[in-house]
């Protein structure tokens, strides 16, 4: 039967396809039998996890504080000995061999059987154990899945011409840079139940041209595997099983935008500039070497934002120099010239490096196996924070970015910062990576720009000493808006309250903008917003003149340019900054989007109702 489920769409446009439902990463058992020559590799598998589960477990107890209720460090202990408990990790190794089955199934047969065993025992003490082993189980389960195949290969039978929509309980960034590799042109589109629609997540959704939606409560039971859906991210809104008329209405609009994005095409060669003549620079955000292809397609005047640590994700060992130095002059070659600002590394919080990557760190400072163990990602060892907790990880990259400017116009990102400590420290960091190259006789482009982005609310409020130091600023309204308002940008359940156009964010904001033009620092924005069609008056009335966004969005912001007057845009920002309520600047900027004529579209911004996970 036809039914609408709502959620948050992320990217613009609708699509229609087949839903495959993707099993919860945090416990993925699918089940299938494997070739003889594959029992060695299962079997490293269940190793790899055993292993690392045993670590979490060992940090977890060496986190638990003298204080802590003695049962804390016994139920630990318990499941440690669960894990080293021959029957769960000795027995499933035997089942892969004799059965010829992947890592997955034999576990759960174990577990099934070891669960028996516990339920028979007339004690209930011991009987109610057997929840502790599923408990333990279960972790081992979710490290598989880290590892696991292409979803693809269980993705329902598809007829010619049709796409497959991707179901999710919540998908990582890893998940997505997957899809990219083993099944970009099989995927239309991505619903999932978690997930904010600026995370990291769906801003890699966003940069294969996928429409999407965050935060649909109950996706996974309200649509069964197959069904035909419809995905309108510009509403927000999945529809399932829709009748033939409702299926003729949708197949309309997705004509008429595909018309509408053949106009916008036509703007491709066009400098951009306002109604009254003022230039804007439209650059590009990229996450891998390949994306150049997009920035270009766009018309980009360049990349304003090269989100490197994409290219540390998903892989066993950690980039080499060589390697490193070959993707960044690849998209500094392809660009030909036009500046490329390669951000360093961003890594943490929802983007993590694999296990076998960090243990090459010697896994100092951040806890062992792993994210999930830190109380709180986002706030935690991320970014230059990482970068200056592993030296060597910072100044390989380094060189890297150095050697690369040699063959084109790069400028360096640091992510991050907050502290003067943090700008000088890093400062340095480049200055010894120029003294090693000088030492190799390895060129470089000597008087290589280096700029800050500002995206923790201390640092625009503390302007002063990143203006002094630094050659440009680079606002990431992403994490500006997560850490001014408290939200993590990731959870759904929160994702309501995130709001670009709070007064507290567009004063931060504001005053950034507002900073560097008087120093005569260029100041760009290359967060979410910079790409929101929405968001474009307020931000050249604020006095921007740079912007750097999502390809996909590029020529509709150019559009959107075409038609602004940059007085009328700096009268609409003066009204709005001194105003208190998000919802009255939300009026006031559709207002002017109506009464400028722009064919337009609502803003996007946060859903008006907590919803309950
Ligand atoms: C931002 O925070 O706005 C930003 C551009 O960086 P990222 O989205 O990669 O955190
Ligand atoms: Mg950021």
């Amino acid at each position: 039967m036809s039914k609408q489920l709502i959620g948050q769409g992320v990217a613009r446009g609708i699509v229609i396809g087949r839903a495959h439902l993707l099993a919860p990463s945090e416990l993925d058992i699918r089940q299938y039998h494997i070739q003889r020559g594959d029992v060695l590799h299962e079997v490293a598998r269940l190793n790899n996890a055993f292993s690392v589960v045993r670590a979490e477990l060992e940090q977890l107890r060496a986190n638990v504080s003298e204080d802590a209720p003695a049962e804390v460090k016994a139920f630990l202990e318990l499941h440690r000995m669960i894990l080293d408990d021959s029957l769960l990790c000795d027995a499933p190794r035997d089942l892969v061999r004799t059965r010829l089955i992947n890592a997955e199934w034999a576990l759960t047969i174990q577990l099934e059987e070891v669960c028996r065993q516990f339920e028979a025992i007339e004690d209930e003490y011991f009987r109610s154990r057997s929840q502790d082993v599923r408990q333990v189980v279960e972790r081992v389960l979710r490290r598989l899945a880290g590892g696991r195949p292409s979803p693809m290969a269980l993705a329902p039978k598809l007829q010619e011409g049709e796409r497959l929509i991707l179901v999710a309980h919540d998908l990582a960034p890893a998940d997505i840079l997957h899809f990219r590799e083993d099944a970009s042109e099989a995927v239309a589109g991505f619903i999932t139940e978690l997930g904010g629609p600026t995370s990291h997540t769906m801003i890699l959704a966003r940069s294969l041209g996928l429409p999407a939606i965050v935060g649909v409560g109950e996706a996974r039971t309200a649509v069964a595997e197959g069904d035909l859906l419809v995905v309108d991210s510009d509403a927000g809104r999945v529809h399932v099983q829709p009748d033939e008329q409702a299926l003729a209405e949708y197949r309309r609009q997705i004509l008429l935008q595909t018309q509408a994005r053949s106009e916008l095409r036509k703007l491709r060669g066009k400098l951009p500039r306002t109604k009254d003549g003022i230039p804007v620079e439209l650059s590009a955000n990229i996450e891998m070497p390949e994306d150049v292809r997009d920035a270009l397609d766009a018309g980009a005047d360049g990349v304003g934002l090269f989100r490197t640590e994409f290219l540390f994700m998903n892989r066993d060992q950690l980039p080499t120099e060589d390697e490193q130095f070959e993707s960044y002059a690849k998209v500094a070659r392809a660009m030909k010239g036009k500046p490329v600002v390669v951000r360093t590394l961003d890594i943490g919080a929802d983007k993590v490096l694999s296990y076998s990557a960090r243990q090459s760190l010697g896994l100092a400072r951040d806890g062992g196996e792993g994210q999930g163990l830190e109380p709180n990602p986002a706030l935690g060892l991320r970014a230059i924070r990482y970068c200056l907790a592993y030296p060597e990880l910072f100044l390989t990259q380094l060189r890297a970015i150095l050697r690369a400017s040699s063959v084109g116009t790069i400028r360096i990102l640091v992510p991050m910062l907050a502290h003067v400590h943090e700008i000088e420290q890093a400062l340095q960091f480049v200055a010894r990576a120029k003294e090693q190259l000088k030492e190799r006789r390895q060129k470089f482009d000597g008087r290589i720009s280096v700029g800050g982005m500002i995206e923790v609310p201390a640092a625009a409020l503390n302007l002063g000493p990143f203006i002094e130091r630094l050659k440009f600023l680079s606002l990431g309204t992403n994490d500006l808006i997560q850490y001014a308002l408290a939200i993590d940008r990731t959870d759904a359940a929160v994702a309501y309250l995130y709001e670009p156009l709070h007064p507290a964010v567009l004063q931060l904001i504001h005053q950034t903008i507002r900073g560097g033009a008087r120093a005569g620092l260029p100041v760009s924005v290359c967060g979410e917003m910079a790409g929101d069609v929405g968001c474009v008056e307020l931000l050249l009335g604020m006095g921007l003149r740079r912007f750097s966004m999502n390809p996909a969005q590029l020529l509709s912001v150019k559009q959107r340019l075409f038609e602004l007057d940059s007085k009328l845009a700096a009268r609409l920002a003066k009204r709005v900054v001194r105003m208190h309520d998000p919802l009255q600047i939300r009026a006031a900027l559709e207002r002017a989007e109506r009464q400028g004529g722009a064919m337009g579209r609502p803003l996007a911004g946060p859903r008006r109702t907590p919803r309950r996970r």
